[in-house]
């Protein structure tokens, strides 16, 4: 397999120069122009020959190269057409890419990992674009797409909102999300001189490799997932008002109320104080409710989490 030659400021000029490219600020486009920042991330997405590697937003195929030349197959999604040609020619002498042009958020995942790698496993590796980096990462999450591990660049700010707990700032939906489906682990913080043109913001590569099984059983994951969004949609709210106020669970007020107090918690509760754990019971108390009522409370509250 051939050396990947992109990755430093130099080349990634030249590319840039001979297409006569302009950068696209609505696509999120943040080129990598470092190369031991593109070794740190190859080994913490832990790719060998057997690996099928979904890339998205492959850009001038910076990443690609070094993809291509570490994996079996590579299948990247780039939503830009002016940048076809430019991968056209920067991977030519791999034999083992793909470019998709599409929108990563208009996909059908399942359907193009079924198609690639015959629906076997799939290990997502990126520089995301930051404009859409939640919604690409619940898509996958939610696509259920068996994927081992999403390594990818984010801003610091999200990496960080990723992998906290109750009770700070950062916790929110997206956390609960990213515990529910894999463990977090901040591979390494990423400066802005590493990348042309520069961002405004600092970075961070983050490796999420997603569960065999969830740490908490639910009966219903998208209740349960409404209800985080309803309890932090209002963030100053208590978490009966948030879920109250959320059109998308339309529950009745007695039924949030009951369920708060047999999760044994008081009126006044914040949704950024339950763990993730806690969420998981009171969905299925919700659920028990709305579905007919177990007949030991105490016994099902054991069985459901
Ligand atoms: N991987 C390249 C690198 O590291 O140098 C480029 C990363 S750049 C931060 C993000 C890339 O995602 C850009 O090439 C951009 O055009 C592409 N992109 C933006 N929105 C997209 C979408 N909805 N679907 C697919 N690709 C997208």
């Amino acid at each position: 397999m051939p050396v990947p030659t992109l990755g430093n400021p130099q080349n990634t000029i030249e590319i840039l120069k001979k297409y006569n490219f302009s950068f696209q600020k609505k696509f999120g486009q943040n080129f990598l122009i470092d190369t031991r920042v593109l070794d740190k991330i190859i080994a913490a997405a832990d790719i060998t020959r057997d690996d099928f590697v979904l890339e998205i937003g492959p850009g001038i195929g910076t990443m690609t190269q070094y993809l291509a030349a570490a994996a079996g197959k590579v299948t990247a999604v780039e939503i830009d057409k002016a940048l076809i040609p430019i991968l056209a020619d920067t991977l030519k002498d791999y034999d083992n890419v793909n470019i998709v042009n599409q929108d990563i958020l208009k996909m059908d995942i399942q359907r193009l990992v079924d198609e690639e790698n015959g629906g076997k496993p799939v290990k997502v590796v990126a520089n995301l674009p930051y404009y859409i980096t939640t919604p690409i990462i619940m898509g996958l999450f939610e696509s259920h797409v068996p994927i081992e591990s999403i390594t990818v660049m984010v801003q610091k700010e999200v990496a960080d909102r990723m992998q906290v707990g109750p009770g700070t700032k950062d916790y929110g939906a997206l956390s609960l999300a990213v515990q529910y489906y894999a463990r977090p682990y901040i591979v390494a913080n990423v400066p802005p001189n590493c990348f042309m043109p520069r961002p405004k913001v600092g970075s961070a590569v983050i490796r999420l490799t997603v569960h065999e099984e969830p740490p908490v059983q639910v009966e219903d994951e998208r209740l349960m997932f409404r209800i985080i969004r309803a309890s932090f949609n209002q963030r100053r709210k208590t978490l009966a008002n948030g879920l109250k106020n959320s059109a998308e669970l339309n529950l009745p007020r007695e039924v949030i109320e009951e369920s708060i107090a047999e999760l044994g918690k008081g009126p006044g509760i914040r949704g950024e104080a339950l763990t993730l754990e806690e969420f998981a019971l009171l969905s299925n108390i919700i659920y028990h409710r709305i579905n007919g009522q177990p007949e030991n409370h105490e016994q099902n509250r054991e069985r459901r989490t």
